[in-house]
């Protein structure tokens, strides 16, 4: 199964595979919430299945299709790190050369997925590179990206790059409705998970969004000084919210900047609280905003590392309170 707004690239991918011209490495690439796993999983099944359908698509029942979906298939290979936020190592780089040139048990290919190519630290995409510089015959190589900049760029020159898009919004919208009901805000959704669908689907489906208005709540009372950033950051951190607080903190002060100079902003993405946004940053000029635009930006960055999450929450909503106490104070 693929997504709706895969149709394109699994055309591209059906044709090479018909004319067996399919290369030996793809990477699948496109921002996150775009269904890229659940295209690459389709895709080695497809791969490894005798007797694949018109469309292409494997047929699901013959004794290849059956490992694939117990996961217990001997020519397929998924590689992850083994935590999420964690690296992919040397060692499972090694391991994938290792498994492609192995013996075939079907009368078929050899299938790796590596996701997410870019959790690859350098030992590891310089043992890979080897591998893709000589491919072993009847072998496909999948890797996915979320960001595909971030990959060695000798890695991504050896790989087919599939991109996924953002979806239209109409496509996107009829997938939405059809998973959530027809009452449900959508528009809002996609507009907060930048339109990538599965991310819009997450938002809705694990209270994220109540969750944001509790978060813009106590946001607000740490701008006008109710509440004290070091304990909102300890409570955001107990809860395991460090890095949707990081999303957030960052949505909202984009639209802060678009309300501050614009008084309808066509691109806001927080369009439900624009009136508190609006409220919040009164007596607050541009340019702190965009400077706390960066440390934000930033935080989202160091937030893949090693760095402690609650630190970078204190550190943030410090900075804003600040900020904050000396308009107050201004005004
Ligand atoms: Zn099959």
């Amino acid at each position: 199964m693929i997504y709706p707004w895969q149709q394109q690239q699994w055309c591209l991918l059906k044709s090479g595979s018909d004319e067996d011209r399919l290369p030996h490495a793809l990477l699948l690439s496109g921002p996150k919430g775009m269904g890229k796993q659940l295209f690459a999983t389709t895709l080695a099944q497809a791969l490894l299945c005798r007797y694949r359908d018109g469309e292409g698509f494997a047929c699901g029942d013959c004794p290849a299709c059956e490992r694939f979906q117990a996961g217990t298939h001997p020519d397929y290979l998924p590689v992850m790190p083994e935590d999420e936020g964690k690296s992919i190592t040397v060692d499972k780089a090694r391991a994938v050369s290792e498994f492609l040139v192995l013996k075939r048990h079907y009368d078929g290919c050899r299938v790796v997925a590596l996701a997410p190519a870019e959790a690859m630290n350098t030992a590891a995409a310089n043992s890979l590179l080897k591998t893709l510089e000589e491919p072993v015959p009847g072998t496909f190589l999948i890797l996915l990206a979320n960001t595909s900049g971030a990959l060695l760029a000798t890695v991504r020159s050896r790989c087919q790059q599939i991109k996924f898009v953002v979806p239209q919004r109409i496509i996107a919208q009829e997938w939405l409705h059809s998973q959530l009901g027809e009452w449900q805000d959508v528009e809002l959704l996609l507009n907060l998970a930048d339109g990538a669908p599965l991310q819009a689907l997450r938002l809705a489906e694990e209270g994220v969004l109540e969750q944001r208005l509790e978060m813009l709540e106590q946001f607000e009372q740490i701008s006008t000084g109710k509440s004290d950033p070091v304990s909102v950051a300890r409570q955001w951190s107990r809860q395991k919210r460090v890095s949707d607080a990081l999303f957030w903190l960052n949505r909202w002060v984009m639209d802060m900047i678009r309300l501050k100079y614009v008084s309808q902003p066509p691109s806001l993405v927080n369009r439900d609280v624009a009136e508190r946004l609006l409220a919040i940053i009164k007596d607050i000029g541009g340019s702190l905003l965009f400077a706390f635009l960066e440390r934000t930006t930033k935080a989202s960055q160091y937030l893949h590392g090693s760095i402690n999450g609650q630190l970078l929450l204190e550190d943030l909503l410090i900075t804003w309170a600040a900020l904050a106490r000396q308009r107050n104070t201004n005004s």
